[in-house]
């Protein structure tokens, strides 16, 4: 009787043991600082839709007119190179439709939608520029292929007058952003031009060298190499 008191004594304490230390386990997690998928991509819709993305932009874009006004010089052959997805056109709408989650075969067809607004701010910096006579160029990371919807996109949000439009060849489509990005710059600057200003979201659209001045605007959705 005694001899099975005892096991059965002994099994509660194993068992109030096992539970003390899977409690301890589970506010142990609390310690733990892993940021929340869900929470975070509550705080970039917040971020994005309070106005405090927007305001960021303008800083930058302000940044660049600043650069403009100072430095624009007739008597050189000047060009500004623009990045178009998050820098000239906010793709915002097509993230947040689909959870920040990417498809290409999606991603396609939002981009012959031609509906991608422009970024305000943006198109504030390539209007000093144009206003100017410096030549815009845009540098994308999108294919050949998609050449005739960016066309069209960039038309309907308001980018109107460019010197050119470049996008990747076949061959170039493996390379990484800022090689492929800083050797078309390097070919404008064959051409004759100074690159008075570069402007993207990517550090990789900015690497590189090939431009006098940079601005950087802020992307909170994703990082390209
Ligand atoms: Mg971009």
């Amino acid at each position: 009787m005694k001899k099975n008191l005892n096991r059965y004594l002994s099994l509660t304490l194993v068992t109030a043991l096992i539970l003390l230390f899977s409690t301890c386990d589970a506010f142990a997690l609390k310690e733990i600082n892993i940021p929340n998928l869900s929470k975070i991509k509550k705080m970039i819709i917040k971020y994005k839709e309070s106005g405090d993305w927007a305001k960021e932009m303008e800083q930058q874009a302000q940044k660049g007119i600043a650069i403009i006004e100072e430095h624009h010089n007739k008597n050189v052959k000047q060009a500004i190179v623009f990045d178009i997805d998050e820098t000239s056109l906010d793709n915002f709408a097509f993230y947040k439709k689909y959870d920040f989650g990417y498809n290409s075969d999606a991603w396609h067809k939002w981009m012959h939608e031609n509906t991608a607004p422009a970024i305000k701010a943006n198109l504030k910096l390539y209007k000093k520029a144009v206003e100017k006579g410096i030549a815009v160029f845009f540098i994308t990371g999108r294919g050949e292929i998609k050449r005739e919807a960016t066309e069209k996109n960039l038309k309907a949000a308001g980018y109107l007058i460019y010197k050119k439009l470049i996008l990747r060849d076949k061959n170039e489509l493996g390379v990484p952003a800022a090689a492929y990005k800083s050797a078309r710059r390097k070919e404008i600057e064959r051409l004759g031009y100074e690159i008075l200003l570069n402007v993207g979201d990517q550090y990789s659209d900015l690497e590189g060298g090939y431009s006098k001045f940079i601005i950087k605007y802020p992307n909170p959705i994703y990082f390209l190499k």
